[in-house]
């Protein structure tokens, strides 16, 4: 089968390698009908992720068809088409049980999946612990608008739901990429009084303006003026940095009234500043990534019901034997590029 492949520094390639079996009997054998690329898949190829092992097949964000099951797998059956989770989690540990799946202690626990081992950019991906780490799509929902339920959309989900927002909030969301997005349509669902959206790229924020209309903009150097002039108590009620730049984490608690919750969902590449001196006072809570990507199933129903749509999100469709014509794409941001779906044919 064809399976899209960390090499070695700077390089994937497209291989010819064995179908995957199954090797444990929680395992799941799912053929992949629509897979896409993160910005997690670009860390790898760049050598900022050292558990990622070179020969392991990439991807960790996919939807497909089960075609077999091991003996102990019961929630999902061959034939069933699911969302795939891009954590792996044990459901029995202590973590697990109390909702924090991303501290999983199982061996396989936590971002195993295009990571550590084979992922799903190829025709078939093996899922271990499939009763955790597969959601099945209701009959209603496309592969297209459940392809980023396991990853980004969870993501999204978890950070609106970590960050307690009520209708008399103002929220500031930093970044406008594919997860704050997201972020943005799953604290939409929250209700709150306001929303502002602080992205740097003009066409990202156009994107945003087209479809989701209600939505305030602003960019990094006039965001702070427009969350003052527009929050009621001199800053955001909450803020969710998704940007992961070095001047955004500044931003998130600057722009942050007194007592605010400012949620991280950002991954940064180099550490932060907190300058408690020039924060005492402020009283904040921060909340830190990364996602507890345990709500899969809700996320799907609130899809089946027409209260998130992601569809919007993917710019541009490529086959799997063209995924490089789609990474280079991608990683350039090239065309008004969001998101990529990688389809089987
Ligand atoms: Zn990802
Ligand atoms: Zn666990």
């Amino acid at each position: 089968m064809l399976a899209y492949t960390y090499i070695r520094q700077g390089e994937f390639r497209l291989l010819d390698k064995p179908k995957p079996v199954l090797r444990d009997t929680r395992d799941a054998i799912v053929r992949v009908t629509l897979g896409s690329i993160c910005t997690s898949d670009l860390h790898i190829k760049h050598g900022s992720v050292p558990r990622a092992v070179p020969g392991i097949t990439v991807g960790h964000e996919m939807v497909g068809v089960v075609e077999e099951t091991g003996r102990d797998v019961t929630h999902v059956r061959p034939g069933d088409r699911v969302a795939v989770n891009v954590e792996t989690f044990c459901g029995e540990c202590f973590f697990c049980r109390h909702g924090y799946v991303n501290n999983c202690t199982d061996p396989d626990g936590g971002w195993a999946l295009g990571c550590r081992i084979d992922g799903g950019q190829a025709e078939y991906v093996r899922v271990p612990h499939a009763d955790q780490g597969l959601s099945r799509i209701p009959d209603t929902v496309s592969d297209e608008q459940a392809l980023f339920v396991g990853d980004v959309l969870a993501t999204g989900y978890w950070a609106a739901r970590i960050s307690d927002i009520t209708p008399e909030d103002t929220v500031l969301i930093i970044g406008a990429g594919p997860t704050g997005i997201c972020t943005l349509l799953c604290v939409m669902l929250k209700r709150p009084k306001r929303i502002i959206v602080c992205e740097k790229s003009a066409e990202r924020r156009r994107f945003v303006q087209a479809h989701y209309p209600d939505v305030l903009l602003a960019g990094p150097e006039d965001c702070l003026d427009v969350v003052r002039r527009c929050s009621d108590h001199g800053g955001a009620d909450r803020v969710l940095e998704v940007a992961g730049t070095d001047d955004t984490f500044r931003l998130a608690w600057e722009c942050a009234r007194p007592n605010a919750i400012v949620t991280i969902v950002a991954l940064y590449d180099r550490p932060q500043l907190l300058p408690l001196p020039d924060m005492y006072g402020k009283n904040l809570t921060f909340k830190t990534g990364g996602v507890d990507g345990c709500d899969c199933d809700e996320i799907l129903q609130l899809i089946a019901r027409g209260q998130i749509d992601t569809t919007p999100l993917i710019t541009h469709r490529f086959p799997l034997r063209r995924i490089d014509e789609a990474y280079r794409l991608f990683e350039r941001k090239e065309e008004g590029v969001m998101k990529v779906a990688i389809s089987a044919e």
